[in-house]
């Protein structure tokens, strides 16, 4: 393993995959955790053939624009942040065998408040508001796990070992940031688990040569969310974009078919109960307090109250919820003891809003 870093002004526009002038093969850090045949199919020149759309490419040059914005949050919490110069980044470069190298720019190195003493790679994220506490709940390297493999690689390229890593995290929805160290031996591990991830693709390579026609195994199937926005849908899965696009559109099971003007009577429906609710809500919040205020005047915990229907008990009542501080947990045990501890749930809802 060979380590370079050098300045580049080709900056954050680069390819996911390509081809150097020597052959070599050349991943983007941040595209480690991409499905290999859509790498390949990038590398090789295949046409795009489901362009990005331009919502999906302002949520992601927004998503940009907020990495410095959390970065002087750190700062303002007393991180000693050195950020990387956007305008001219340095490139941390990996060649990881004859065929192979990860490149990719750090955001920042920085050295945590009063306890820090060496500086570790951070890495930013902008999140919306379920990813965010699906992160903080789960921990990086189950939740994003790529995010931990493309920060390990920076860290091997700027340091040449393992060290502790940063991943700082933006939820978008709630403008609030917090922060997740991964401890060395696991960013070793992550380490590891991504170059036995990218050295599958480059023993492709290896036996086939930069071949357009000869594709890797494919990583994902249809259904999963990974080959919705991938930009080689359509070479690779023929007609699965219109089939799961048909599918949102059709009418569920035997259901009668709703029209718009039905949708808008039961959404008036729902507005008007709401308002009810809300009213209901003030009335109990304002009877609850005046009880309270009653009780406490007493000096008891507990009374009975001639009611319209019958006699009730009117009593404090003491409630004791747990906090979890998901940072400790996630930086002491290891994402395998983990999953037995903090275990999914999910549940589907119609909200409106
Ligand atoms: S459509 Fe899915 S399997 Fe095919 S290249 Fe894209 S991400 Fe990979």
């Amino acid at each position: 393993m060979t380590i370079t870093i050098e300045k580049q002004t080709d900056v954050y526009s680069r390819p996911n995959a390509r081809f150097d002038q020597g052959g070599t093969l050349e991943i983007r850090a941040s595209a480690v955790g991409n499905c290999r045949r859509a790498l390949w199919y990038e590398a090789t020149g295949h046409q795009v053939t489901n362009p990005r759309s331009d919502d999906s490419i302002t949520m992601l040059e927004a998503g940009n624009a907020l990495e410095p914005v959390v970065l002087r949050a750190m700062q303002r919490a007393g991180w000693d942040i050195t950020a990387t110069d956007r305008d001219n980044p340095q490139m941390v470069s990996l060649r990881l065998g004859p065929t192979l190298v990860v490149s990719g720019h750090v955001d920042a190195a920085g050295v945590a408040p009063i306890f820090g003493n060496e500086p570790s790679i951070v890495e930013v994220k902008t999140r919306g508001p379920e990813a965010y506490k699906k992160w903080r709940t789960l921990g990086a390297e189950r939740s994003h796990p790529e995010s931990v493999w493309q920060a390990a690689f920076y860290t091997y390229g700027a340091f040449d070992q393992a060290r502790d890593l940063v991943i700082a995290t933006l939820d978008t929805g709630n403008r609030v940031w917090d922060y997740e160290v991964i401890p060395a031996h696991r960013v070793e591990r992550a380490f590891e688990q991504a170059c036995a991830r990218l050295g599958e693709l480059a023993a492709h390579h290896l036996v086939n040569g930069p071949d357009p026609d000869v594709l890797p195994e494919r990583d994902f199937a249809a259904e999963d969310w990974q080959c919705k926005p991938c930009p080689f849908l359509n070479a690779c899965l023929p007609g699965s974009a219109a089939v799961s696009e048909e599918a949102e559109n059709e009418p569920a099971g035997d259901t009668e078919p709703v029209s718009d003007d039905d949708a808008r009577a039961a959404l008036a429906e729902y507005e008007q109960a709401q308002e009810m609710l809300k009213a209901i809500e003030e009335d109990k919040a304002w009877a609850l307090g005046m009880l309270r205020t009653w009780l406490g005047q007493r000096g008891e915990q507990k009374a009975r109250l001639e009611g319209r229907e019958k006699t009730r008990t009117v009593g404090m009542v003491k409630n004791t919820r747990y906090n979890v501080d998901h940072k400790r947990l996630n930086s002491m045990l290891d994402p395998e003891a983990r999953a037995e501890i903090v275990t999914e749930n999910v549940s589907h809802y119609l909200r409106v809003s």
